[in-house]
């Protein structure tokens, strides 16, 4: 390991090498958020809006089909339907996929809220299942066992969670036996790869988001991927009230559609993002070589051959052997001026949005990875050298653990 002289190691006890909770000097005086939004191509996006603009068509115009196709290409699916959001997307998917009458629709509890809010919202009921100890993403088996135990399951649905593709060969197994549709929230994987296949060729439909904590952004947007036309027709319909263009509805929809101006900045965000997802590879691994060895200390990595967005660079901590648990964690890396979240945590069948499911206490696993990740700051323009510099503050935080845990407890 290289010894800076603005960071340190974890080697010294020196002032200068002492975690910031401790007294030592902060690693980002001026702070670091966990997200920093950028547009790639500004001059080319102000083009792309005044074009609309002088168009007249702020909806329903040239500039959604446009991002549609781009996207389709780029993930090598047939169809892709661009709607006002994912969780919207994730609505009509799942209406069209026939959840209703509060059938269950299993589904991690290691996932964001819009997951279960969107089966909700189509009628369906959220049935919690584990994550997988290695990635956090759904556990087939356990999705599996609780599917078959389940009275007339609706939907599968599954997250990858990061941007880590899921186990799609097994889930897909998994629903084709039990008769379900498999749908992905693949809010975080717009520009995944499972074995080489983007992310938007599994299941039913994958469903991605382009808000903006997300790495390819519209200001709010979703996308919908699918290889089945009818379906990619129904959405098309569903995200315009249902109304097949003579205002006789045909089922109930929604306004789901996304604006020509959103479509534009999306447009934007859509060029370069396989050299944007590939940079943010190159940090984590960079991050990965620079806390190696640290007692206690992973992170969720896609499997050997997989390609991840990293939506979000997650630490996975074992709390016993780091000698901090997540939260100690973050109050030292705050002190340090590095900003970080626990995705996910509460864990959705944790809710109380879901309390009346009475599912609180039935994914131990879930409720033990959740309260053992902390996210931290990543972005697609950030560089190798700021990217060291957090995980040194983690490394150099460890040696002190029991110090900085006895600090903590005095505050
Ligand atoms: C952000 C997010 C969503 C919701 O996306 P919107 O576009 O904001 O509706 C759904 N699922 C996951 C996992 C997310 O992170």
């Amino acid at each position: 390991m290289t010894t800076d002289t603005t960071s340190g190691t974890a080697t010294g006890a020196t002032g200068r090498n002492r975690p910031a909770v401790l007294g030592g000097a902060p690693a980002f005086p001026d702070g670091l958020p966990l997200t920093r939004v950028r547009v790639p191509d500004r001059e080319g996006l102000l083009g792309r809006l005044a074009g609309v603009l002088d168009s007249g068509m702020l909806t329903n115009g040239p500039t959604v089909r446009r991002l549609e196709e781009e996207a389709a290409a780029l993930m090598r699916v047939p169809h892709v339907v661009a709607v006002s959001n994912c969780t919207a997307g994730l609505m009509l998917v799942l209406q069209a996929a026939g959840v209703d009458g509060r059938r269950p629709v299993l589904m991690p509890g290691f996932t964001f809220s819009a997951t279960a809010h969107a089966a909700h919202w189509a009628g369906g009921s959220p049935l919690f299942a584990e994550a997988r100890e290695q990635d956090v993403t759904l556990d087939p088996a356990d999705a599996e066992a609780r599917l078959k135990a389940a009275d007339s399951p609706a939907a599968l649905m599954a997250t990858h969670v990061y941007g880590t593709p899921c186990q799609t060969e097994e889930l897909q197994r998994i629903a084709d036996a039990a008769g379900v549709p498999l749908v992905y929230d693949a809010a975080h994987g717009l520009g995944s790869a499972r074995r080489g296949v983007p992310v938007g060729n599994f299941g039913l439909a994958e469903v991605f988001s382009m808000s903006p904590t997300k790495v390819a952004v519209a200001g709010e947007g979703g996308l919908v991927a699918t290889r089945d036309a009818a379906l990619a027709e129904t959405l098309r319909t569903a995200r315009d009230y249902g109304n097949p263009g003579d205002y006789d509805t045909l089922f109930p929809g929604l306004n789901a559609r996304m604006s020509e101006l959103h479509a534009a900045v999306g447009l934007t965000w859509l060029a370069g993002l396989p050299e944007r997802v590939a940079h943010r590879g190159a940090l984590v691994a960079e991050f990965a070589r620079a806390a190696a060895g640290v007692p206690g200390l992973r992170l969720a990595l896609p499997e050997e051959g997989d390609t991840s967005t990293f939506k979000d660079l997650t630490l996975i901590l074992d709390a016993a052997e780091f000698g901090l648990d997540n939260r100690q964690l973050a109050a030292a890396l705050k002190a340090e001026g590095i900003d970080t979240r626990r995705y996910f945590f509460p864990p959705v069948h944790r809710q109380k949005s879901y309390a009346h499911l009475g599912q609180a206490e039935e994914l131990p696993r879930t409720d033990r990875l959740a309260a053992s990740v902390l996210t931290v700051p990543l972005w697609s323009h950030m560089d190798a050298a700021t990217v060291r510099r957090v995980a040194d503050a983690v490394v150099r935080v460890q040696p002190f653990a029991a110090e900085v845990a006895a600090a903590l407890g005095r505050v």
